[in-house]
């Protein structure tokens, strides 16, 4: 079945069907607004994510159930940054009238599997035909209390800088994709990528972290935007990168490139006092997901990086910039 014999209506009477009620929603899909209640004492934090076929991702290799996830993943992993739990989000789509029912069907299925997973809600949006292809737009909304958020800005002299997970794997996985590979490690993380959100929170709530990004330009470029906000440099040690098997195994001649320029690991950036980063590394234990020292906040401006025999090392990139 095409969209169109559905009609618009039809198909928002179909995604409000699989929406769960929440207790923090008394209006939800339906209304010309949708009611929050907010937890006492906390602060919303909003941030909005738009993904475009052609520009993020392309159908001849993005099933919709994937779509789906990754598109809330986006934004999950920016309120994770914050150190905000997710609560709820609304949905901009727009569609060619073409379009099947069962794409809809598969996309709504991976975001709502993934909604429900970090228990967040989906409360309203819109939806509209395109002319053009597939354009989605999500804005999620989290809560923390105010003491407790995590900015960009907060960075000092002498903190240690540590990478979540590992990186570079996104962007070989996009170039496996682009190859013909169709599945593996490498193609999962650039389709399916796991935003950090219990390691967010929980960095914040335990005060650990006194600067935080979540990696999606890569870890040059979102470094740049932390030592900029906080005035502050920083010098990276490569040889502490965090890098997967598969990655090493697929990534050319330097290594480097990719995980410092690549983009969308959705990996958390943060730094953190010296003297705290034995609860950093206990904290990370206790949740099961890897953790990197990968240098440490300086005085001057800039990122300096160190190749693994000491010397300066010259990106051969910068960082993923829509109009760069
Ligand atoms: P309006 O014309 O007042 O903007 P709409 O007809 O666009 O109202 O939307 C009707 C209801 O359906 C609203 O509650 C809106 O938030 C919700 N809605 C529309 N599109 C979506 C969508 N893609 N996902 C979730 N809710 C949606
Ligand atoms: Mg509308």
């Amino acid at each position: 079945m095409k969209l169109a014999e559905l009609g618009e209506f039809g198909l928002i009477d179909r995604i409000a069907d699989r929406v769960a009620p929440s207790a923090s929603v008394p209006l939800g899909i339906g209304d010309d607004a949708a009611a929050l209640l907010p937890t006492p004492g906390t602060l919303t934090l909003i941030t909005s994510d738009m993904l475009l076929e052609g520009v993020h991702f392309d159908l001849s290799f993005c099933d919709p159930h994937s779509l789906g996830r990754k598109s809330l993943s986006v934004n999950l992993s920016d309120l994770a940054a914050m150190g905000a739990h997710p609560r709820q989000f609304l949905l901009g789509i727009a569609l060619p009238v073409g379009i099947s029912v069962e794409f809809m069907d598969q996309f709504m299925a991976g975001l709502l599997e993934q909604a429900e997973r970090f228990g967040v809600t989906l409360v309203g949006g819109d939806t509209c035909a395109s002319k053009g292809g597939v354009a989605i737009s999500i804005t999620a909304l989290g809560e923390q209390r105010p003491e407790k958020v995590v900015k960009r800005s907060g960075a000092s002299v002498g903190d240690f800088i540590y990478l979540s997970g590992t990186v570079g794997d996104a962007a070989a996985g996009l170039c496996e994709l682009r190859r013909g590979v169709r599945q593996g490690f490498l193609v999962s993380r650039q389709l399916d990528p796991q935003p950090r959100v219990e390691a967010g929170v929980a960095l914040a709530e335990a005060g650990l972290a006194s600067a935080m990004i979540d990696v999606s330009d890569g870890v040059l470029a979102d470094l740049g935007h932390i030592c900029e906000l906080s005035q502050v440099g920083a010098r990276v040690e490569l040889a502490r990168l965090p890098l997967s098997d598969q990655y090493r195994a697929d990534c050319g001649t330097d290594p480097f490139v990719q995980a410092l320029s690549g983009g969308e690991d959705y990996e958390l950036l943060f730094c953190t006092p010296k003297q705290k980063a034995g609860q950093v590394e206990a904290l990370f234990e206790s949740q099961g997901l890897k953790v990197s020292r990968i240098g440490e906040i300086t005085a001057g401006g800039g990122v300096e990086l160190v190749t693994p025999d000491g010397g300066a090392y010259q990106p051969k990139l910068r960082g993923f910039d829509h109009f760069g």
